[in-house]
């Protein structure tokens, strides 16, 4: 079994990110009168969804900020949609957007993520972040993959020279990981289920980074010893108990914590960095608009 310091605790990381993130804002406002604001939108009821924009408010109000939540019914128009997103991006109490994923299917995602302001996009899904992260502008980036580069670089220091595979080319974590990584000067590889012979491939990462959704697909002997793996599946299964279920990532964690330097659990890894760090972006996107220095958090 792994011994704990190999574990790379993303709940007490991100507890502590939430901490300088609560510094920050208490200074910007003190200093420069802004107080960063984030709205989220709600199209519908999925359940996951509610349980995710609540706690997105919880915490933005926790860190001193303002939250600014908009709930619409399922049967929302795009157009009506759009148009709170235009208001939105010409609200100046409101320095993040974020509207949450999936939407119903009378409208179109990539729409709405054309609709919101680059500066706003938190998320950091808009085609011009995309373009200003893979050219190394400043950037928003995907809450995510950033997350998990705050705890490599935490966890190794200086990452250049590294060898890092990605398992996953997604828009929204694998992509941008690798863009976040070559950045960070390590020697990136993207893997995806074309790729021949992926237990060869992950066995050069001195990072490995899971984001597949695929329970448990990384075995133990798919690590080289020593090499940092962040798992960012979150996958749910039968549990033993008949009836209940319960959540796996995309590594066999005990088999991979054998061999492996320092890992993310499941829960408790990734998954709590992505709220923390889209407060982050929130502030960072506050001090862009008030051109204000960004503080470093
Ligand atoms: P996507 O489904 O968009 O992408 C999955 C990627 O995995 C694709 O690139 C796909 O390849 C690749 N893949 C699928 N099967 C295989 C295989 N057998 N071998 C190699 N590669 C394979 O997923 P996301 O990127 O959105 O999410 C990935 C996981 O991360 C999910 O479990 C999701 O729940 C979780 N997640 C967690 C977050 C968090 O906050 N912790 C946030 C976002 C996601 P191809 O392109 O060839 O089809």
């Amino acid at each position: 079994m792994a011994d704990n310091d190999k574990i790379i605790d993303g709940k007490a990381f991100a507890e502590a990110l939430r901490g300088r993130i609560a510094g920050a804002v208490s200074t910007l406002k003190a200093e420069h009168g802004v107080t960063p604001g984030l709205a989220v939108v709600l199209v519908g009821e999925d359940p996951a969804s509610q349980v995710y924009v609540r706690n997105k408010a919880k915490q933005t109000v926790a860190c001193g900020m303002e939250s600014f939540e908009h709930r619409l019914p399922a049967e929302t128009s795009q157009a009506d949609l759009l148009s709170l997103i235009a208001k939105l991006n010409a609200d100046d109490a409101v320095h993040g957007i974020l509207v949450q994923l999936p939407l119903p299917d009378q409208i179109e995602e990539q729409a709405v993520i054309d609709a919101v302001d680059p500066d706003k996009d938190v998320d950091g899904f808009h085609v011009v972040n995309t373009g200003r992260l893979a050219t190394g502008a400043p950037a928003m980036v995907p809450c995510t993959p950033l997350g998990c580069l705050m705890m490599l670089q935490d966890r190794l220091g200086d990452l250049s020279g590294l060898e890092a595979v990605i398992v996953g080319r997604s828009n929204i974590v694998g992509k941008p990981m690798a863009a976040l990584l070559t950045g960070a000067n390590c020697t990136v590889t993207i893997a995806h289920s074309r790729t021949r012979d992926l237990a060869a491939v992950c066995r050069r990462a001195d990072i490995l980074v899971a984001a597949v959704g695929r329970p448990e697909m990384i075995r133990g002997d798919w690590v080289k010893p020593g090499a940092a793996v962040i798992d960012v599946g979150i996958n749910r299964v039968p549990a033993a108990e008949e009836g209940k279920t319960r959540l796996v990532g995309d590594v066999a964690f005990a088999e991979a914590a054998e061999v492996a330097g320092a890992i993310t659990p499941v829960p408790g890894g990734v998954g709590p960095m992505t709220i923390a760090v889209l407060l982050r972006n929130t502030v960072v996107a506050a001090c862009r608009q008030a051109g204000v220095t960004e503080p470093e958090i």
